[in-house]
């Protein structure tokens, strides 16, 4: 049963091949065997997992149970899930026990899915290797040596790892794509506003999106299902007539299933001269994918994205000044950590916050601190929501042309642990191909396309505004023909 499918999961457990308790257990042992060295949980529970999985059992033997009961699924801890620690990968948040349920998991919860631990981040999500957590860095299954991506890699080392069937990520300028192409898995960032924020910590409130992280794209859609939904507690959720996402994934039987299907390539992704600098293998793997859509039917136009090339500048104006807004609530007053020492109270938030957050974090909050400040906000904060208007207006008339959008995940596969940390433009430029989505608020999604010198790459998809569905059709006829996402990391 490791290894196995959500869809497979969820036939096993409704043909009573195994019931929630077994399969809970499976992945409980298999996490107290992996996980000591690969570090993608902050947080297991065995207590609170299996009481879930006997409840879903008894779901399940009353012939109530819903597509996903049953099935344990690793929860990122950005996630506030009652009576669990919820840390958001911070020493700040380190003793929180959240007294209440995100939306997020309260569906999961709804559904019968069975909260599987929390798994490791950047602090605050403000990464793309995982290395900023308080609770150390995660390994990447496929080279231990080598980073998971971030900061959603602890779920993406859980998921490629097999400890976990599938996880939630969350996605502010890549953290779901990223780390999904750096471990060989289909991630999706939906559309802004589909997925409930409420509950799930706030980095940069304008670009975070939860989404799955998962095997395949039939499990994604799975996922997308219980995630998605209006929501009147989160003031930006988008009310709208619930999907069914996996409704366009059964077989048509056609040799061309993508027949009319067109595909967009920006020649800022693919152009000769300057490609983000792309590493040669992703660009071969990646147009290799697309020769392969091609041969699905669907037909190639090139676009233009001219603005995208400011997308990293105007996203470490925006997410930062949101972050430094964000993140004053933690102040040592009412929850989480408080300086042992001081001498007053402003004394005790000083201590506090120089204590409780690391340098990832204090750096964004001083740079959005000064880009918001009198006499800087014009020069730096206005021109950039400038720029995010011209982003999106470039993605209005790309789509007049094309209904999906490719290129690379990221432009380089897994790097080592260590390798960026002392650089952190170059940590920044690792969402080169990701941020502009999350600027525009458009939905995306990476998924398993070849290997560079042994490492996973990814290929992106970017489709218009609420094309989930679209997007995990175009990516589900791919996995239909290619076994790329199938390759799981030797242990
Ligand atoms: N790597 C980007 C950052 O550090 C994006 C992170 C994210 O999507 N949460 O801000």
């Amino acid at each position: 049963m490791i290894g196995q499918t959500l869809k497979a999961l969820g036939a096993a457990l409704a043909g009573k091949e195994i019931s929630s308790v077994e399969l809970t257990q499976l992945h409980l042992d298999r996490i107290a065997r992996l996980n000591p060295e690969l570090n993608a949980f902050i947080t297991v529970d065995a207590e609170k997992s299996l009481k879930q999985a006997r409840a879903a059992d008894a779901r399940i033997a009353a012939g109530t149970a819903a597509p996903l009961t049953g099935i344990p699924i690793a929860q990122k801890d950005i996630f506030c899930a009652k009576d669990w620690l919820t840390t958001c990968g911070s020493r700040i948040l380190g003793n929180f026990v959240s007294p209440y349920d995100a939306a997020v998991i309260e569906k999961f919860g709804a559904a019968g899915a069975v909260n599987l631990g929390k798994t490791n981040m950047d602090e605050f999500a403000m990464g793309s290797s995982n290395e900023t957590s308080y609770f150390g860095q995660v390994k990447n299954p496929w080279d231990r040596a080598r980073v998971p991506g971030g900061s959603s890699g602890g779920s993406a080392a859980a998921v490629a790892s097999l400890m976990a069937p599938a996880a939630t990520g969350t996605d502010t300028g890549g953290s779901i794509r990223q780390p999904a192409a750096l471990c060989n898995l289909t991630g999706l960032k939906p559309t802004y506003g589909v997925v409930s924020r409420w509950g799930m910590i706030a980095f940069a409130s304008s670009l975070d999106q939860a989404g799955p992280m998962t095997r395949t794209a039939e499990d994604a859609a799975l996922m997308l299902n219980v995630m998605a939904g209006f929501d009147a507690r989160d003031s930006t959720s988008l009310e709208r007539p619930v999907e069914d996402y996996t409704r366009d994934l059964s077989a048509n039987g056609s040799e061309k299933p993508l027949q009319g299907l067109k595909v967009g390539l920006p020649k800022e992704f693919f152009g000769s001269g300057e490609q983000a600098g792309c590493e040669a293998g992703v660009m071969t793997a990646v147009q290799e994918a697309i020769a392969e859509y091609r041969r699905l039917g669907a037909e190639t136009v090139e676009i233009s994205l001219p603005n995208m090339q400011h997308g990293v500048a105007a996203y470490y104006v925006i997410a930062p000044a949101e972050a430094s807004s964000n993140l004053s609530r933690f102040d040592g007053v009412r929850y989480g950590y408080r300086a042992p020492e001081y001498s007053d109270l402003n004394d005790m938030y000083q201590k506090t916050r120089a204590q409780g957050f690391g340098d990832e974090v204090k750096r964004r909050v001083l740079i959005g601190t000064y880009v918001l400040s009198h006499g800087y906000y014009d020069a730096y904060y206005l021109q950039a929501q400038r720029i995010r208007r011209l982003i999106a207006q470039d993605f209005v008339e790309a789509f007049r042309q094309c209904d999906v959008i490719m290129g690379p995940t990221s432009p380089c596969t897994a790097f080592g642990l260590g390798e960026k940390s002392a650089d952190p433009v170059q940590m920044y430029l690792s969402d080169i191909y990701t941020i502009a989505v999350n600027l525009a608020g458009l939905p995306g999604m990476s998924l398993p396309c070849g290997f560079s010198n042994g490492l996973p790459v990814g290929l992106q998809l970017i489709g218009d505004y609420f094309s989930e569905a679209r997007l995990l059709n175009v990516a589900h006829r791919y996995q239909q023909t290619t076994g790329w996402h199938l390759q799981v990391a030797a242990e």
